[in-house]
């Protein structure tokens, strides 16, 4: 037995080599810089020592191997530094391939990123039939494809068009799946059978199926490249249209492929793209844990089964909670429960699944859910006497220390709170629709809001699966603050002559998922002039908007507004202007909302420039591949 920190190193007296990796210190096993080290020296002894087979598995109970540490890319300072890490690991996993004995590795959970390129330099690969085991290159998520040689070995072994799929879409694959497509060679139903079948292997029984060929890369690749096109550009993010050129080449060379991987993943690992998506995978994962923790919720009440009540309400049932709705109409709660079935249908999919969440949420016009309630969120319509009411009748019919939240869009949740005897147990959940959709919630305290009520709502937003961020009372909080006035920025430059078409393009091509001028139609004209007069907005287009409204101009829902409406698309000419002043234009526009979001965080309206990034990424849209506004702005990045 060798003495190692992440693996432990073992011969068997038929002289094979049997290694298992635990990474020290880690619920699961991670390929870190330091493990590489590792894993490096221990191939060079197993090397060495000449064994009759060599056997690699997971110790964890959980996973296989998730691939690199994605917090030591920000390590590494130029390309070259890249790509001298990767020659080292490149030789270890050729080493792994060179060896003049059989090589298995034997997968009990996810199989991912490295720890799939790891796998793929063995002669076999065996999986257990688990639902558990997932494969796959999620390196695109982060602007990237894979660069530890798994795009190549990938071609060889499931042919150049399904390894391609993988690598652009970053879907996982099934164990099924990857049955199929070649990556797993066989299937045992139990961790206890592994073992066994690696002893097969190495005696020569478990045949590797030859690569399937591609027949039509080049319309393949021409397909991929239109649908990317139609989304993005190479200039925004460069990663899928360089991962579709590695992938045209007319004559396969292994070592030209892998030094053309080793290049493309080195270089794109220092594009402002890259960066930017994975500071994104960074406040993802950050907002991510503000969700968990125990909510010690089991009973939810609704009262407004509106637009956002309604689907409030569905989605607590799909989570699992118990959920009572209550609304002054009948119809309306019949008309949220109808959507909950829809959803329930699409997402649930399994009958069994959709009846018990539609067990879950129950009608309750006359309020008696309140009693019983742990949580109250109100969402009936926005108006601060009606909420105040609610709010005072809730308190004496709820438990003590159940939870009231509300929904306010713009109502401060002191003018709410002064409903109550005990204010402190008003906070806001704002969520945003469409509810099922979108995934930020903002949690919104006020000076005596109860701590621990705060938290536990982050909680239940986590048991929801959104995406919480914390916010302190504050006139459209962290989202509606940092966009109206961009939004307002790109009327007044218009109604100063500037062309709407041409604002909407630059705001497009820089990313975001509609231009300014369009958003105001989208959201309505008469919702933009009640939530300017929240945030503040010029009396130039304070007027604009009431003469579009008084005018019947609404936006989307009446069919015209800034442009006419065919349906769910607005006629605009889209043409193309010239890059550089596109460029202009969207710094221009976009400088508000920075200048927002810098001071939210200066005022302690969010804890930092971490959650205003987050909260513009889950809440408006802001391009994922910009990292943020506050990051896209601080790196100076066009
Ligand atoms: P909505 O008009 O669709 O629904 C409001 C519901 O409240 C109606 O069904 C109405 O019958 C009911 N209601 C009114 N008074 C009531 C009372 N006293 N008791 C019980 N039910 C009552 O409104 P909505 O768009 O769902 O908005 C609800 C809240 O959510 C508002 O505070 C709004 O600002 C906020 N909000 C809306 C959006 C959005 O995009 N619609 C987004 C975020 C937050």
């Amino acid at each position: 037995m060798s003495n190692y920190t992440h693996f432990n190193l073992s011969f068997d007296d038929a002289g094979v080599a049997w290694l298992s990796m635990d990474t020290a210190g880690r619920s699961v096993n991670v390929l870190a810089q330091e493990v590489m080290s590792e894993l490096i020296a221990v191939v060079d002894e197993v090397s060495n020592r000449a064994p009759s087979g060599f056997v690699f598995s997971s110790a964890k109970k959980r996973g296989f191997i998730f691939g690199a540490d994605v917090n030591e890319f920000e390590l590494f300072r130029t390309a070259s530094d890249v790509e001298a890490h990767i020659a080292e690991v490149l030789h270890c996993f050729a080493a792994i391939e060179s060896l003049d004995c059989p090589s298995v590795i034997l997968i009990d959970g996810i199989c991912v990123g490295g720890g799939l390129e790891l796998a793929l330099a063995f002669d076999r690969i065996i999986s257990i039939d688990d639902a558990t085991c997932q494969f796959g290159f999620p390196e695109i998520n982060l602007g990237l494809l894979p660069g530890y040689g798994g795009s190549v070995r990938a071609l060889e072994r499931m042919g150049a068009e399904a390894a391609m799929k993988l690598v652009l879409h970053g879907r996982f694959l099934k164990v099924r799946e990857a049955f199929d497509a070649n990556v797993v060679d066989k299937l045992v139903s139990s961790r206890e059978e592994l073992a066994g079948a690696a002893r097969d292997a190495i005696a020569g029984t478990i045949s590797r199926r030859p690569a399937p060929e591609s027949s039509n890369m080049a319309a393949v690749i021409a397909d991929e490249r239109a649908a990317l096109m139609a989304r993005t550009s190479p200039r925004n993010t460069p990663a899928p249209f360089g991962i579709l050129d590695h992938y045209s080449v007319s004559e396969f060379n292994r070592n030209n492929m892998m030094k053309a991987e080793t290049k493309l993943f080195s270089e794109l690992m220092m594009t402002p793209a890259s960066a930017g998506m994975r500071r994104n995978f960074q406040l993802t994962d950050a907002v991510k844990k503000g969700g968990r923790g125990d909510h010690e919720i089991s009973h939810v009440h609704v009262i407004g089964a509106g637009t956002m009540g309604g689907d409030i309400a569905a989605v607590a049932a799909m989570n699992g909670f118990e959920v009572t709705l209550q609304d002054i109409s009948a119809d309306a709660i019949d008309r949220a429960i109808e959507r909950a079935r829809t959803l329930y249908e699409r997402r649930l999919k399994a009958p069994q699944k959709v009846e018990a969440a539609m067990s879950r949420l129950r009608a309750d016009a006359g309020g008696e859910g309140l009693a019983g309630a742990d949580l109250l969120i109100e969402a009936v319509a926005e108006d601060l006497a009606i909420k105040k009411a609610v709010f005072a009748d809730a308190e004496g019919k709820m438990k003590p220390g159940a939870i009231m939240a509300t929904n306010t869009s713009a109502i401060p949740l002191e003018d709410i709170g002064a409903a109550l005897t005990d204010p402190a147990r008003l906070i806001g959940m704002h969520f945003f629709n469409p509810v099922p959709v979108l995934p930020l919630v903002e949690v919104v305290y006020t000076d005596a809001s109860n701590s621990s009520f705060v938290d536990r709502a982050m909680y239940v937003c986590g048991a929801l699966k959104k995406l919480p961020v914390r916010c302190k009372s504050a006139p459209g909080f962290l989202v509606n603050r940092a966009l109206l006035p961009y939004m307002f920025k790109a009327v007044e430059a218009m109604l100063d002559g500037a062309d709407p078409d041409r604002i909407d393009q630059a705001l497009v091509g820089f990313g975001m998922p509609m231009g300014p001028i369009e958003l105001c139609d989208q959201v309505g004209i008469d919702v933009c002039l009640g939530a300017g007069k929240v945030t503040g907005m010029s009396a130039q287009v304070a007027a604009r908007f009431t003469a579009m409204i008084d005018a019947g101009n609404l936006g989307r829902k009446s069919g015209a507004g800034f442009y006419e409406w065919d349906g769910k698309k607005a006629v605009r000419p889209r043409g193309s202007y010239d890059q550089h002043e596109l460029d202009a234009i969207a710094a221009d526009m976009l400088a508000p909302l920075v200048a927002e979001c810098r001071d939210a965080v200066a005022e302690g309206v969010v804890d930092s420039a971490d959650v205003a990034d987050a909260a513009c990424i889950f809440g408006i849209g802001f391009p994922a591949f910009r990292g943020g506004p506050l990051f896209w702005d601080e790196s100076g990045s066009a």
